[in-house]
């Protein structure tokens, strides 16, 4: 049934409670729900997209409202996009189809578009004719995708385009425990055995990257050339990293990398062949830029604030004994060079990632 005029109110209320929503959980959820209320639909689900797989975020029915993000425990499985034909057709096409779920109900697949690349499904299963709702749709859609590019926008750092301070405040807690469950499940299984055997351990890792005598660059060339050798840093980070890893400008010239789910030897090495990189690369004017680098182990449900500290603290060090090098935290405590203050005492109760 198509939307009649008396249903504008509800309309443009659904649309003021949508733009009410500051974060991208609670705005998909209300998304789905007002979306839910208004159409003539018997499911409707939206599903993100990272490169050849889907997971589900939100899925809303008349049993209930499922969220990605309330789903506390439960892992977020991402399927190959292959394995669903209508999906693969909607994102290859960048356009809505449609396929007949069984002979009573159409299923919808619409696209969500960010910069051109297909980020998500809107998947719709209705057992009427939705032609005359698909404006309605592709509005309510509009409008979300306006919204993610605003908070895409707001979560990096305007010149490096790095994730900013305030994406790494905010997301931080977020972003690791939703690492926790990611991977198939061989790989998991493959991290309990390695665990159990105690080699090799997977581990999240926190390195904080700051420049050498930046202060120098900026005074011998100036502000601007201290600017682009930050924006120059920042590409080099991310041809360095992988796609998986997070990336931040923490500061003026002070970065910080997440490594997620790495061998100590695999981070050091990592982190040090970035050194490399850095030390190697000719910065237009400037010549030779190097960066000092300190590192420690992310431990299960710590506050953010004790990572940073303990990689600070390997930072300091390496900026007293020489700079252009990198060090572990946990390293310089074993060696003495540094020592742990008492809730930060390693291989105590705290259950390792
Ligand atoms: P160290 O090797 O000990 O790290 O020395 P440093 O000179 O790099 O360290 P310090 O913290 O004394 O200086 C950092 C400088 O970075 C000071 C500040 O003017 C500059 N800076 C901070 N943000 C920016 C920015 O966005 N652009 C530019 N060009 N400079 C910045
Ligand atoms: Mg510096
Ligand atoms: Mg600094």
């Amino acid at each position: 049934m198509p939307i009649t005029p008396s249903d504008h109110e509800r309309v443009l209320e659904s649309i003021a409670r949508l733009t009410e929503k500051r974060d991208r959980e609670s705005l998909e959820l209300c998304l789905i729900q007002t979306m839910f209320e208004l159409l003539p639909v018997e499911d409707i689900a939206l599903y993100r997209v990272e490169d050849t797989q889907f997971g589900l975020l939100v899925r809303v029915n008349p049993e209930g409202c499922w969220s990605a993000a309330d789903a506390g425990d439960d892992p977020e499985y991402l399927m190959p996009i292959v394995n669903d034909a209508l999906f693969a057709e909607c994102l290859h096409q960048r356009q809505m189809r449609v396929e007949s779920a069984s002979p009573r109900i159409g299923r919808y697949a619409f696209p969500i578009l960010h910069q051109g690349r297909g980020v998500g499904v809107l998947c719709v299963e209705s057992t009427r004719d939705l032609s005359d709702d698909r404006r309605l749709i592709s509005g309510f859609l509009r409008i979300y995708q306006n919204y993610l590019a605003l908070i895409d926008e707001n979560a990096h750092d305007k010149l490096t385009g790095l994730l900013n301070r305030k994406t790494f405040d905010d997301r931080f807690i977020g972003i690791l425990l939703s690492s926790r469950h990611t991977g198939s499940a061989k790989e998991q299984l493959r991290r309990l055995e390695r665990r159990r055997d105690n080699s090799g351990i997977l581990s999240h890792w926190l390195a904080v990257l700051d420049i050498d005598h930046f202060k120098r660059i900026n005074d011998t060339f100036g502000h601007l050339y201290g600017d682009e050798v930050l924006l120059l840093l920042a590409n080099l980070m991310r041809r360095s990293f992988r796609r998986s890893d997070l990336l931040f400008r923490y500061g003026g010239e002070e970065f910080v990398v997440i490594l997620k789910s790495v061998e100590l030897s695999n981070a050091r090495n990592v982190l040090d062949r970035f050194r490399q990189v850095v030390e190697l690369y000719n910065f237009p004017q400037v010549g030779q830029v190097t960066i000092s680098i300190g590192f420690t182990e992310i431990r299960d449900l710590e506050v953010p604030t004790m990572i940073i500290e303990r990689a600070d603290r390997a930072l300091y060090y390496v900026k007293e004994n020489g700079r252009n090098q990198i060090r572990s935290y946990e390293q310089l405590v074993v060696g003495g060079a540094l020592t742990a203050p008492q809730s930060q005492q390693l291989g105590g109760d705290t259950e390792m990632f």
